[in-house]
């Protein structure tokens, strides 16, 4: 029967029964598969006959969760990872040449950013950069030798939002690839490809997985494109593992509704956060304070489940605010069932210099919580004892 609701594809979209007629999908933890003769192997080979050779290239659990990220996000094909940098790192090591040029929101994942300042120009692959909240810049950094327009959104850890349809039309006006990190949104909140995006990345390790066990990336997006990163990864390794694939596959199956109930307590504790006199300001898409609030209604079905906040007194304020919470974690995941909060000024960010973090957004008091689905009431307990100081 045909379907076409991103739940159903979620649950429905498996591989096909064993001749154990098992309900639930079971894991394939096979390095290799077997021919049934030297016909059969070359034309396994040659690509003439579309099946399984070795887990490095494909592996049935891995294939059954691309699958899904390609039915849920709308695309043509896709590739999984070992981790959401493998796939960031592997999209632009298979697609890009020496000299190539990229064109990046200036804040996006501290490792993405690491990978452009220190990685990429080893291959004499450059990067400009634009501020997320001045998408007019972008056109003046377009040269001939740019071939791919990088951005978050939301962004991380400053929750800008950036406008996918406006991205869209300029990858189009200069016949560039857009490439979308969707991993803060997830497919259930946003679809990038609906905005003329030709890639998704995901880091699967956070909300897709969303209970913090397993590491994993995705790509997904145009089938040419596809192909040239499938035959990159094929030959260089940062393959998803069965095992991750299918954990990844199962964690899928709830998306939606954990999704559903991480935005509706979200949404609560930034309404609860607005409230509090030591707070100067709270970002949340789905807040009508928030700049980009009527960008986020266009493009978002929710408001995700990450909020920052900035405390009224800088760097001491904020540890002190770390170090009085009960409950929730500090630790440096996050889209978890456990609710996190971290302070990237003293983390993540710890080494940029006060400058740099203040043009990607990081002020010195800035808290970033990604609500969990513990009861709401239990969540925005502890951060009010731990804001009495
Ligand atoms: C975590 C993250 C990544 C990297 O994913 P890993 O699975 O940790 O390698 C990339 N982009 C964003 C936006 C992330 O949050």
């Amino acid at each position: 029967m045909e379907f076409d609701h991103f739940e159903t594809h979620a649950i429905r979209n498996q591989l096909e029964r064993s001749q154990y007629a098992e309900h639930s999908v079971p894991m394939y933890l096979t390095s290799s598969f077997v021919f049934e003769d030297a016909e059969d192997m070359r034309a396994s080979f040659s690509e003439e006959k579309e099946t399984n050779i070795y887990s490095r290239f494909t592996n049935p659990n891995t294939t059954e969760f691309i699958n899904k990220v390609v039915a849920m996000e709308g695309a043509e094909d896709g590739y999984a990872f070992a981790t959401g940098m493998a796939a960031v790192f592997s999209t632009f090591a298979s697609l890009l040449n020496s000299g190539d040029h990229i064109v990046s929101a200036s804040s996006v994942f501290g490792a993405t950013h690491t990978l452009f300042t220190t990685y990429l120009p080893k291959w004499n692959i450059t990067t400009s950069y634009f501020e997320s909240d001045n998408l007019e810049g972008i056109e003046r950094l377009i040269t001939p030798a740019t071939k791919i327009l990088y951005a978050e959104s939301p962004t991380n850890p400053g929750i800008d939002i950036l406008d996918l349809e406006r991205l869209g039309e300029i990858a189009k006006k200069h016949e560039i690839l857009l490439v979308i990190d969707n991993c803060f949104a997830t497919p259930y909140i946003q679809n990038p490809i609906k905005f003329g995006a030709h890639l998704v990345i995901h880091s699967a390790t956070k909300l897709m997985d969303g209970q913090g066990r397993v590491l994993g990336g995705v790509v997904v997006g145009k089938k040419e494109l596809i192909r040239d990163i499938y035959l990159f990864s094929r030959n260089t390794g940062p393959t998803m593992s069965p095992f991750n694939a299918w954990v990844l596959s199962k964690s899928l199956e709830t998306l939606a509704v954990r999704l559903d109930r991480h935005c509706e307590n979200a949404l609560k504790v930034a309404l609860f956060l607005e409230t509090q006199e030591n707070i100067s300001t709270v970002k949340y898409p789905f807040l009508a304070s928030h700049p980009q609030y009527h960008i986020a209604k266009k493009q978002m079905k929710l408001g995700g489940n990450i909020i920052a906040f900035s405390l009224r007194g800088g760097l001491a304020s904020g540890r002190d605010f770390l170090d009085a919470i009960q409950l929730c974690t500090l630790t440096a995941n996050l889209g978890d069932t456990r609710t996190i909060i971290t302070h990237p000024a003293s983390t993540t960010h710890s080494k940029l210099s006060k400058n740099e973090r203040l043009k990607v957004g990081i002020t010195d008091g800035l808290i970033r919580i990604s609500v969990g689905l513990e009861h709401v009431d239990d969540i925005i307990k502890d951060l009010e004892q731990a804001l009495v100081m």
